[in-house]
């Protein structure tokens, strides 16, 4: 190839960083300015230049534009500055990014399945580039973080957890492929939008949605393969628990909403205890949303506390409860349930407000998954407060601006008591005089390792032991030094280490459960984690 094609394909481009030889033997000579930098030095300019830009949608614009440009670059921008990229190219940036995907849209980062391709989904799989593909990440774009349907527009969810997958947790950046499927939006505002970028039509559904769906499905097995993980991100709850059952017995399949949150929330449950003291089984949960997020964890815990207890889940699903945009779900409540529901319907008067059942369950445990901003008011972290010495607040919701309450707020209100994690990270808040240092519990914790735990040990489908075990290594992650401040997640500056050890936990039980296709089974699973993660250190061409 042309030294001048080399500079721009993203996979192989070093920029300044090809060195004397590579310019004689590659035909770079003249197409770079004469000085030969390091990829330290790069990673330094780059940092330098991102770090000049006011708003987040620019550092946002910025990383993206160098992942076209050089991909390696890229991930080790990524990689060492993890705690700063992270809410560029995840949220709660990444909700902004796809808000505005049609006015910034520069290039397709992955492949786009509308009903236009229906019967040629397996020829549109063909036209990537890639052939050896091990992770999709596929969202239908209904219901993008909590910012609801953003339809096409959704395509930089999939690109963003993908990224995570090789900074985090080292799956090859060139098995991975971001998929959108589009059959419409219902969002009136994208649909008159003349930027726009996806169908003009509203959401299909029933019949034609389950064919495209299953046509999808067919086509990614039969081009890839057995084992190749196909997440579902951000489907609409109507939609997502449907498809998880469906192909969970065929594909290797998993829901990040549903059962990637799961496992990250029980991980800082778990590791809560070491700051509160007693057992999950001492413990009580109220949720403020009862849909995929809300429900998946609450399935998690009292599959947890049914093992710890060896108490029957019908049992052990009593300690949970879930509040709705009606109220507290009871059983003699008259409109009939979503299925999902069903299980958490319990015998209980209707309360209507969240801060009526805080009083009455008198939860140990409060989390938010609704996805609407501000509904963890003064009253209800005042009254989680009261009662309890330590009450344990978790606003999951994302991006920021639907996180059910601020660090600022859960501190202050609480005077200074609350544990507290959110999804979309807040900064240290000082309070009385002393700082508080906010967890971010987040699925980015778990997909990364669950993806190359599978991957490493050739899995055939997700069991819900392996989100257990990805639960447990992660909680054995959080340090002594992380309690001491409060912590219940350790700091994202050491996950590649976490993931490699959450991978290893996966894999061991996938090889338990007989479901692990490479074998024999290596003896040291972290190890093998380790050595099979990518590095984004140039790579010398002769
Ligand atoms: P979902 O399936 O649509 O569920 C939302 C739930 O919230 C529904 O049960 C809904 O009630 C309820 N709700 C909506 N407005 C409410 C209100 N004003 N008061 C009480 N309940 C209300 O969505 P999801 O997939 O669970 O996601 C929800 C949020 O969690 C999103 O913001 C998402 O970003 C976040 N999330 C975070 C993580 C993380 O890692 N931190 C992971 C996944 C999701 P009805 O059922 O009555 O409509
Ligand atoms: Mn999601």
């Amino acid at each position: 190839a042309s030294g001048y094609s080399l500079l721009r394909n993203p996979h192989h481009n070093k920029g300044l960083a090809f060195t004397e030889r590579e310019r004689d033997a590659h035909f770079l000579r003249g197409l770079l300015p004469p000085t030969v930098a390091s990829q330290e030095l790069q990673v330094k300019k780059m940092m330098h230049n991102i770090r000049q830009y006011q708003l987040p949608l620019q550092k946002y614009m910025a990383m993206m534009d160098l992942q076209e440009r050089n991909e390696r670059l890229f991930y080790k921008l990524l990689i060492d500055n993890v705690e700063e990229l992270l809410p560029i190219v995840y949220t709660p940036t990444v909700g902004e990014a796809c808000q505005k995907y049609g006015s910034i849209f520069m290039r397709p980062q992955g492949l786009f399945i509308s009903l236009k391709e229906k019967g040629k989904i397996l020829e549109v799989l063909r036209n990537w580039p890639e052939k050896n593909i091990q992770v999709i990440v596929v969202t239908d774009g209904e219901r993008i973080l909590g910012l609801g349907d953003l339809g096409c527009q959704g395509m930089g969810i999939p690109v963003g957890k993908l990224s995570l997958y090789s900074a985090l947790g080292g799956v090859r950046p060139s098995s991975c492929l971001p998929i959108t499927i589009d059959v419409g939006t219902n969002n009136e505002t994208l649909l008159n939008d003349e930027f726009y970028i996806g169908l003009r039509q509203r959401r299909a559904t029933g019949q034609e949605y389950a064919e495209l769906l299953h046509e999808f499905m067919t086509a990614v097995k039969q081009n890839y393969g057995e084992k190749v993980l196909i997440q579902f991100e951000d489907f609409a709850n109507h939609n997502a628990f449907d498809l998880l059952a469906k192909y969970g017995t065929t594909h290797l399949v998993f829901n990040d909403d549903i059962q990637g949150t799961a496992s990250v929330v029980l991980a800082g449950l778990v590791a809560a205890l070491n700051l509160v003291g007693g057992t999950l089984a001492d413990h009580r949960f109220l949720f403020l949303g009862a849909g995929e997020a809300g429900t998946g964890i609450a399935e998690l815990i009292a599959l947890e506390l049914s093992k710890q207890t060896n108490a029957p889940l019908e049992e052990t699903r009593k300690k949970i409860w879930l509040v709705d945009s009606k109220g507290l779900i009871v059983s003699s409540r008259k409109e009939a349930l979503q299925h999902f529901k069903k299980p958490w319907a319990h015998e209980h008067e209707p309360i209507k407000e969240l801060v009526d059942a805080v009083k009455d369950i008198k939860p140990t445990v409060l989390i938010g998954t609704s996805g609407v901003g501000r509904t963890f008011t003064k009253e209800v972290v005042e009254a989680m407060a009261s009662i309890n010495e330590r009450p344990i607040i978790l606003s999951l919701s994302n991006p920021t601006s639907q996180s059910e309450c601020t660090a600022e707020e859960a501190y202050t209100w609480s005077q200074g008591r609350a544990i507290f994690a959110s999804g979309s990270p807040f900064a240290p808040v000082e309070y009385d005089g002393k700082v508080f240092v906010p967890g971010q519990a987040n699925n980015a914790y778990i997909f990364p390792g669950l993806g190359l735990g599978l991957i490493m040990s050739g899995a055939i489908r997700v069991h819900d032991d392996m989100l257990l075990a990805a639960s447990e290594a992660l909680a054995a992650q959080v340090s002594q030094e992380n309690f001491a401040k409060g912590l219940i997640y350790p700091p994202f500056t050491n996950i590649r280490k976490i993931s490699a050890h959450i991978a290893a936990k996966v894999a061991a039980k996938a090889y338990e459960l007989g479901l692990a296709t490479r074998l024999p089974q290596p003896k040291d699973l972290v190890k093998c984690a380790e050595s099979c993660m990518y590095t984004p250190a140039y790579r010398n061409y002769r």
